[in-house]
């Protein structure tokens, strides 16, 4: 099962820390107001959790659909 890595938008710093920390350029702080994920992009590895200060990333197993 793929893992991918969802956050609380709403507690979010803007710290950018998660960007920084993401291999695959997944995560990034959009506006200087909150991180979002590209689903597609993510591959689960779990690095954005640990760098997150505010810890509020995680991951989450999702089915491929199709
Ligand atoms: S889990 Fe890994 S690939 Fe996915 S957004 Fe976080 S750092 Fe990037
Ligand atoms: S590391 Fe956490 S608090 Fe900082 S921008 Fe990313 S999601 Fe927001």
């Amino acid at each position: 099962m793929k893992k991918t890595a969802i956050l609380e938008t709403n507690s979010c710093v803007s710290c950018g820390c998660c960007e920084k920390s993401c291999p695959r350029d997944a995560i990034a702080v959009y506006n200087g107001i909150y991180a979002k994920v590209e689903q597609e992009l993510c591959i689960g590895c779990g690095l954005c959790v640990k760098a997150c200060p505010a810890d509020i990333i995680s991951l989450r197993e999702v089915s491929s659909i199709g």
